[in-house]
This record gives structure tokens, sequence and C-alpha cells, in this order.
């Protein structure tokens, strides 16, 4: 139990209809304050994209959702579960490695750096985490990646290594691993910003296809485009604060905030 959360929290109101909600979200390192309170939700099947200037808290935001690090005050709930933390007794007690383990599992995330296995082919990195994880079967694990890579519309690289396939295909593939483990939700950290801008296109069009089919998505982007043709809210963060949020159309159209308008005028 910690000190700073032990106040049982109010429920959210609803908490089956939003996939994930930030309350008060605050997260340090050392002396470093990088999230100072954020507030959010994002309803099941929406696409929520995030922008803002580099060392804004970003990625520390996914990272929390994620469970890759420990939020210090606040209170953030994924699929009605508050992350790190399980309630008992109107007390909040820190989950075990193994369970949080097993709540990683629901969430995908996709990193700038696609970090596939070398050594794999495409279709040996899909099934990797299914038949390591999971304990599927290998022929089951290979017929879902061939799948998964003809919906990434590489259905002819299930042999290839990541060397032998360009930036945008490597991308699309960890997007097919991350998809392997049927994620309830999926995150994307700024997925295109390695990429030569002409392999940019086609991540995002398996971005907005799994939008289209209904996915849950936080997409850290810089892309416009896609934010205000795909997503349904847009939030601009800066110093560790959602500064301005709204229907993307509206934002792009319509900044609110100085911080909004200076930071728009320099990407779009
Ligand atoms: P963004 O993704 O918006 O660029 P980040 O979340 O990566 O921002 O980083 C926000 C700030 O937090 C930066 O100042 C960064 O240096 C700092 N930071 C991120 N992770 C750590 C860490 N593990 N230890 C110390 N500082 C960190
Ligand atoms: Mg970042």
């Amino acid at each position: 139990m910690t000190t700073n959360l032990d106040k049982p929290a109010p429920r959210p109101a609803e908490p089956g209809r939003s996939m994930v909600l930030a309350q008060g979200v605050c997260k340090s390192f050392g002396p470093l304050e990088v999230l100072k309170g954020i507030d959010l939700e994002v309803g099941v099947g929406e696409v929520m994209c995030i922008v803002g200037p580099s060392g804004s808290g970003k990625s520390t935001f996914l990272r929390c959702i994620n469970h890759l690090e420990k939020v210090n005050a606040g209170r953030l709930w994924v699929d009605g579960h508050l992350v790190g933390y399980r309630e008992k007794d109107g007390k909040l007690y820190e989950l075990k490695d193994s369970e949080v383990a097993l709540k990683r599992r629901d969430i995908g995330m996709v990193f700038q750096r696609f970090n596939l296995f070398p050594h794999m082919t495409a279709a040996g990195n899909i099934m990797e985490a299914p038949t390591q994880v999971k304990g599927i079967s290998k022929p089951e694990a290979r017929a879902r990646a061939h799948e998964l890579l003809a919906r990434v519309g590489l259905a002819d690289k299930a042999d290839a290594y990541p060397s032998q396939l360009s930036g945008g295909q490597q991308q699309r593939v960890a997007i097919a691993r991350a998809l392997a483990m049927d994620p309830k939700l999926m995150l994307f950290d700024e997925p295109t910003s390695a990429l030569d801008p002409e392999l940019v296109g086609e991540v995002l069009e398996v971005m907005r296809g799994l939008a289209e089919d209904g996915m849950t998505m936080i997409v850290v982007t810089h892309e416009m485009g896609f934010a205000r043709e795909v997503g349904d809210s847009l939030v601009f963060m800066d110093d560790g604060l959602v500064v301005e949020a709204g229907h993307p159309r509206e934002v792009l159209a319509n900044p609110q905030h100085e911080r909004t308008k200076a930071f728009l005028s320099k990407v779009l």
C-alpha cells in the first residue's frame, strides 16, 4: 500500500464505458515533475490523438497507461481497473509483478523504433508472444500471424527478416505483432516519426483500418491529417498538462490557447 494513494477513490461514474480514464495523474522522476495532473478520458472504440512539444510528457503518459511507469498521484483506470493497484475494502494495494504482466497483455504498444527481433522472420516476430506468453500452439500462432500480416498488407512477407523489409513494412509487422495478443487498447508513440516521408502513408493507412474496425487507440503523433480524419479527440499537452482537448477539427481550426496556436503553427 502506498501513502499518497491510500484514500479510497471515487469510482468513475461508468467505468465500463471508458477504456482509459485519468484523473489528476502525476509522475515525477526524482525532483523532475513530468506529469502534473493529467485529466482525460478515452471511450471504448475511440481514437485519441495526443500532440505536444518534445519533453511535454506524452511518452511518459503512455508508459503509465502501459504499466511501464508508476503514477505518483492521481488515478488512472484502464477498462475500469485501476492501473498498478487493486482496491480491497476501500484500500489500495500494489499489484504484484505477475498481476501487472497479466494486465499488460491487454494493451498493445507500438514505438517509434519498431524493435523487431532481427533474427526472426516477420511471422516469427508475430508468433513469439502468443506462443511464449499465452501458450498458443505454433500452428495456431502461425495461422494467426499470416492473417495479421494480410491485415497489414504484408501477406507475402511472412518469411522475410526485418533487414529485408523497409521501415514502413517493419512498422506494419510491429503493429501486427501487437495485435497478436488481441489487445483491448493500442498505444502508438510517434509510430511514423522515424520513417522516410514516402513510407508514412502506408503505416497511417493500417492504423486507419484498425480505427475503422473499432479498436480503441491512443496515438501520439504529429500527423495532423491523421488526427483530423481519424481522431475522435485531439489533446494538446504541454509541460505535463493537458492544455487543450476537443474534437480534432475544432482544436485544429480554432485553437483556444496561445501555446496550442504556437505549436500548431509549427507543425501544420
Ligand atoms: P515527450 O514524449 O512528450 O517528448 P517524455 O515523456 O519522453 O516527453 O519526457 C518528458 C520529460 O521526462 C523529459 O524531460 C524527459 O527527459 C523526462 N524523463 C522521461 N523518462 C525519464 C526517466 N526514466 N528518468 C528521468 N527523466 C525522464
Ligand atoms: Mg515521446
